[in-house]
Parts: structure tokens; sequence; C-alpha cells
């Protein structure tokens, strides 16, 4: 017999495992992997956002009114964002070919943007050394 299972209705808080959240994207209903708990996104929807995030950063970078500071921040955004999503694509999720791929072209975003990033920075510091001269 199974007696010893609590009877139907609700069940002590504290006896439950914390259900998998779902994932914050609208529409979505794949579940947060552990990894991503923090950022509220299931795999996809974490590279989607990490690749809109990082085209966003590369139009303000382009506008050229990003600040020393703000070149900082991306630096720190890529390296964070990597390390995320390389811990979620190691871990024990089993990545289906096509998302693997997608992981691939994420983490190649987040390099080229670091790279991109290291050339603008060498432009501008440049520019700060010798200002380009006056126009007409
Ligand atoms: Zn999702």
């Amino acid at each position: 017999m199974l007696d010893d299972d609590a009877p139907d209705g609700p069940k002590p808080r504290a006896a439950a495992s914390p259900r998998p959240a779902t994932c914050g994207s609208p529409g979505c209903t794949a579940t947060v992997p552990p990894q991503l708990g923090s950022e509220r996104f299931c795999l996809l929807h974490f590279t989607l956002s990490v690749e809109q995030r990082c085209a966003e950063m590369r139009r303000r970078i382009v506008s050229g009114t990003a600040s020393e500071a703000y070149f900082a921040e991306v630096r720190s955004y890529a390296t964070a964002q990597s390390l995320t999503l390389a811990r979620a694509a190691t871990s024990d999720l089993h990545l289906t070919d096509q998302m693997k791929k997608r992981v691939l072209s994420t983490f190649l975003t987040l390099m080229n943007q670091r790279e991109y990033l290291d050339e603008v920075s060498h432009t501008v510091a440049a520019e700060e050394i010798r200002p380009r001269r006056a126009r007409a």
C-alpha cells in the first residue's frame, strides 16, 4: 500500500521539489535549464537574446556615441554570456545538432563582438593621441 504518500491536495511546500521555471519568452513553454536560471530563458531564447543584445551594442558602438565605460560594459557582457552559454551547452542537456549549431553561432557572435570592440578601441585610442585634422 502507498499509505505513506500524502493525501490528495496541496502538499507542504518544503516537501515539494521546486518546479523548473518556464522560459520567459512569450509563447515559449520550454523549461529553463538550471545554468540559465538567472537569465530566465530556455537555451534557444537565451542564444537569441544574446545575439539581439550584441546587435544593439554594435549599433551603439557604430553610432559613435559609446563611451569607454560602455566598451568595458560590452566586454564584460561578452565574457559573462560566453561562460553562461558554455556551462549550459556542456551540461547534461543533450542538445540536438541544430541546437549545437545555434550555440556555436552565438559563440561566434560573442567572439566577433570582442574582436570588433578591440578594433574600435584601438582606433579611438589612436585618434585621441593623434586627433583628426579639422576638415576644410
Ligand atoms: Zn524559450
